[in-house]
């Protein structure tokens, strides 16, 4: 595991992971890492050079020949050892989740919970990589297919989900027989070397994966290495972007998935206490630092105000605190500066003249030390406000009242965003409908965060997701691997001679 700093050791490093160990980076440039609850600093990350990202990706290059030849069983032992060594670690990675991002430990374990399921199914890497087979498609002519790993793989995450975001990407790619190299988020880095140990401890061998610290010199490194096969991303949309245009124009394979604002709609029909517990959960829950947190409450009709009856209060008696006491709801945000940048969005939604209903900006915990900013809830937003248009990424909910459900749906389709977007109803016309219709990657019928299980999909639509394939699950197993089709005849070849004009069966 990695280091823990204690009062008498010098600030903790964190290092970069290159041919299956912690190695020394020729940079000059550090990041300081804050404990979010406190506004300590409690590490400190490598920035790395270009120097040593042309060292992880040739490690990793150089490890693909044997690993990619390596029996897919023994890839999938790996992961069922990584699974175990998960397990026996949870507490010690939710916690260093909590330092470094605020989350409260329950839901860092939750994140860590969802990560694991998918080394669960890349457990199953025997079956998912098989092939299929026609027999006799042409006389003594059988017909095979085969899916082969790309090569080296690369993942750049986001600071929001440092366990969970990471995992929906190596386990799989990994398994399918590519070698990764991994540049965490510079704000949370310390899960990034627990994986790193992990895997070495789990019998993976050297250079199969190998973490690069850093930002964006970093990124646009690993983008321009031509030894680099398919990227991952995930992060923001004008980042997402820049990686999928630089990566795709430089010949990879990319998937860049990218921010979000994400709708629940409510009905009149819906039961309005379910509704409004399931809004508080999904908006303000990891302190509304996740792609798909729910930050705009679209009432349809006369939903909004019994809605309203029932989320005040519950608002209100929300409790915020160090991630570390379990019993809190929610955590501080993750630096000074996103913080800052939540705040003025509030700033901004009080000018733009939508009504606020809860101020966060006033709240008790915003006089403690940490990044801490209380729940926010503006009403009568309209659809032409910042507020409601851009990701704010923080624990801001914002209200928009409609008269009717296809207003409801026009408003979500020509929203930029369609990662994620839930429905609240009784009504199964009305949800199926809904279902149908959304121009969203993932929808929830009264589910407020419908995140995909592993063995399912996740990805969004629109400015949420650049590339054709959405992440884990079997669309993962096809981004990370090249599907080949075999055509044979045996055992006496073509007996008839050479043959010019197109075969056909
Ligand atoms: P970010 O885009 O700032 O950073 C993501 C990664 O890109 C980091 O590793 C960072 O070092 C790197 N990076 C940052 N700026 C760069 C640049 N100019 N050039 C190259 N690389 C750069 O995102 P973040 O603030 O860490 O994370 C929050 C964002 O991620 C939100 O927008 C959220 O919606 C999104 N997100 C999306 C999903 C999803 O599945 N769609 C999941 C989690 C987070």
């Amino acid at each position: 595991m990695a280091q823990k700093a204690t009062a008498l050791d010098a600030i903790r490093k964190v290092p970069n992971w290159i041919n299956g160990q912690v190695a020394e980076s020729a940079a000059d440039r550090y990041g300081d890492v804050f404990d979010s609850a406190t506004g300590e600093r409690c590490a400190e990350v490598v920035m790395s050079s270009e120097a040593d990202v042309d060292a992880a990706v040739a490690a990793a290059h150089a490890a693909f020949e044997g690993w990619s030849k390596t029996p897919v069983l023994r890839r999938a032992r790996v992961m069922f050892k990584l699974k175990e060594l998960i397990e026996r670690d949870r507490d010690e990675i939710a916690a260093m989740i909590t330092q470094e991002h605020g989350k409260v430990l329950h839901d860092a374990l939750g994140s860590v919970q969802r990560g694991l399921e998918v080394v669960e199914f890349a457990c199953g890497i025997p079956h998912l990589i098989k092939g299929e087979y026609s027999d006799q498609v042409g006389t003594g002519v059988d017909c095979y297919s085969m899916r082969q790993p790309v090569g080296v793989c690369v993942g750049i995450t986001p600071f929001n989900f440092p366990a969970m975001v990471p995992l929906w990407m190596f386990p799989l790619a990994i398994a399918c027989g590519n070698t990764f190299v991994l540049k965490p988020s510079e704000k949370d880095p310390g899960c990034s070397l627990m994986w790193a140990e992990l895997l070495h401890e789990a019998g993976l061998p050297p250079g199969v994966f190998n973490v690069v610290q850093g930002d964006q010199v970093a990124v646009n490194a690993l983008l321009a290495d031509e030894r680099v096969a398919a990227v991952s991303f995930v992060g923001s949309t004008p980042v997402a972007e820049h990686v999928y245009k630089t990566a795709s124009a430089n010949g990879k394979r990319v998937q860049a998935l990218g921010g979000a604002k994400n709708h629940l709609v409510v009905l009149p029909d819906a039961d309005m206490e379910q509704a409004a517990d399931a809004l508080i959960g999904a908006g303000y829950g990891s302190a509304g630092e996740r792609c798909m947190a729910i930050s705009a409450v679209v009432a349809v009709g006369d939903s909004a105000e019994p809605l309203l009856e029932k989320l005040k209060p519950k608002i209100e008696a929300l409790k915020i605190g160090p991630g570390t006491d379990n019993s809190n709801d929610m955590g501080p945000l993750i630096t000074e500066e996103h913080r800052e940048k939540v705040r003025s969005y509030i700033d901004i939604g009080e000018k733009e003249g939508a009504k606020l209903v809860v101020d966060g900006r006033t709240h008790e915990i915003t006089k403690s030390p940490g990044y801490f900013l209380g729940p926010t809830l503006f009403d009568h937003a309209t659809r032409d406000m910042r507020v409601y248009r851009e990701e704010i990424f923080g624990p801001v909910l914002t209200m928009i009242r409609v008269d009717t459900f296809d207003e409801a749906i026009k408003l979500i389709n020509d929203h930029e965003y369609g990662n994620g977007t839930s429905i609240f109803t009784r009504d199964g016309d009305a949800a199926r409908e809904f279902a149908n219709g959304i121009e969203v990657g993932m929808v929830g019928i009264n589910v407020p965060i419908p995140v995909p299980l592993a063995f399912h999909s996740f990805g969004g639509w629109k400015r949420s997701l650049f590339g054709d394939t959405s992440i884990y699950g079997m669309e993962g197993v096809r981004f990370y691997t090249r599907l080949k089709t075999i055509t044979s005849r045996w055992p006496t070849g073509i007996r008839a001679g050479a043959d010019f004009s197109m075969p056909t069966m």
